[in-house]
């Protein structure tokens, strides 16, 4: 078939966490291929800045997104971008693909790193002014609310604990949420309601988000009597959740509760030849660095799955 082509390795997800599997794999001569839905980069697309990724002082996230997809073809890396899968069979030894543009790909190993995205609230001047105030990552842009007034919405450990984290920077940290008590551990509370610089918003919602270039205010509603109260704000962290992309997998392989792959140690899932890797998988910490580094014990495992193939089915040849 014209439309189809056999890799040794297929990657799904051309974030940092896909990118460096691809750099890995590419430069020790498996040939792979990356299949993302968008443009290449993953999340990192969406980040004006990034200012903690180790020997690049700061850098803006679709460049960091050039130079690790640039580097990754230089090996000899295949990268399909604006194109998704459509079908997939991940058992037994050979794989394969359908993508939604017609072609066909087989391979022995699958690397999957579809990402996630944050939770969002859904309301009325959300999309307007993310990364223009309103942010999902507390590590990545509290940096840029040094002596701001801020909000957090959120009741869980994230919430609290990014509320406290955030007051490094932030002179003021208000903390809005939706039900009377918080679904938190009880030191998280505890630090969070013993920080001079927090305060609390019960029983609300953030039911919109208002400014001209920047976000300068929200709307916010009382729900136990129904009315709404302007509030002027610098910044809005919201911490409501996180949603990995993995609806596409959710009946072929193991997740956990949330959606998140379960991963062994060498980034191996509970599929023979299928590994994990970045922000889809089961871990406390989503970060460019973790994600890289996910990548990276992918590649290498998959690579000596892949030489310990090849030996089996020599020997089962000779047998
Ligand atoms: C606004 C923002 C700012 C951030 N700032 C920083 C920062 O400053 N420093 C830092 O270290 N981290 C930062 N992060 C977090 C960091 O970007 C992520 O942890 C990292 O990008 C995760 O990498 P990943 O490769 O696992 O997934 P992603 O970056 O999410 O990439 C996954 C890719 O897979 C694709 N994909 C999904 N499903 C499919 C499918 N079915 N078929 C094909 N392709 C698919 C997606 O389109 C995407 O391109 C930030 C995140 C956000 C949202």
């Amino acid at each position: 078939m014209v439309n189809s082509k056999h890799y040794d390795a297929i990657v799904i997800g051309a974030g940092p966490a896909g990118l460096t599997a691809g750099i890995y794999l590419s430069r020790a001569r498996v040939k792979t291929v990356i299949i993302n839905e968008g443009v290449a980069g993953g999340q990192m697309v969406l980040t004006h800045e990034i200012a903690n990724y180790p020997g690049v002082e700061s850098i803006s996230g679709y460049q960091l997104s050039n130079i690790m997809k640039k580097q990754a073809q230089s090996f000899g890396c295949d990268i399909r971008t604006n194109v998704t899968v459509k079908n997939f069979s991940l058992a037994g030894e050979l794989k394969s693909l359908e993508l939604t543009d017609g072609a066909t790909f087989t391979s022995h190993a699958i690397i999957l790193a579809p990402g996630g995205r944050s939770r969002t609230l859904g309301v009325t001047g959300e999309d307007d002014y993310k990364g223009r105030g309103i942010s999902y990552c507390a590590t990545c842009d509290g940096d840029f609310f040094t002596g701001k007034e801020i909000i957090v919405v959120g009741g869980g450990n994230s919430a609290l604990e990014e509320a406290v984290s955030l007051t490094k920077y932030a002179s003021k940290v208000t903390i809005v949420h939706q039900f009377g008590h918080f679904q938190a551990f009880e030191h998280a509370v505890e630090e969070a309601e013993n920080n001079p610089k927090i305060n609390f918003i019960m029983q609300s919602a953030v039911v919109a988000f208002y400014g001209n270039e920047k976000l300068e205010s929200v709307d916010i509603k009382d729900l136990k009597s129904g009315s709404t109260i302007n509030f002027k704000t610098d910044g809005a962290f919201i911490f409501i959740g996180y949603v990995p992309n993995t609806e596409f997998i959710k009946d072929k392989i193991d997740l956990n509760q949330w959606g998140e792959i379960v991963v062994k140690n060498d980034m191996s899932t509970n599929i023979e030849g299928v590994y994990a890797a970045g922000d889809s998988t089961a871990k406390r910490f989503r970060q460019v660095t973790t994600a890289v580094s996910d990548g990276t014990i992918a590649a290498l495992a998959s690579a000596n799955y892949l030489n310990e193939l090849k030996i089996r089915q020599k020997q089962n040849i000779l047998a």
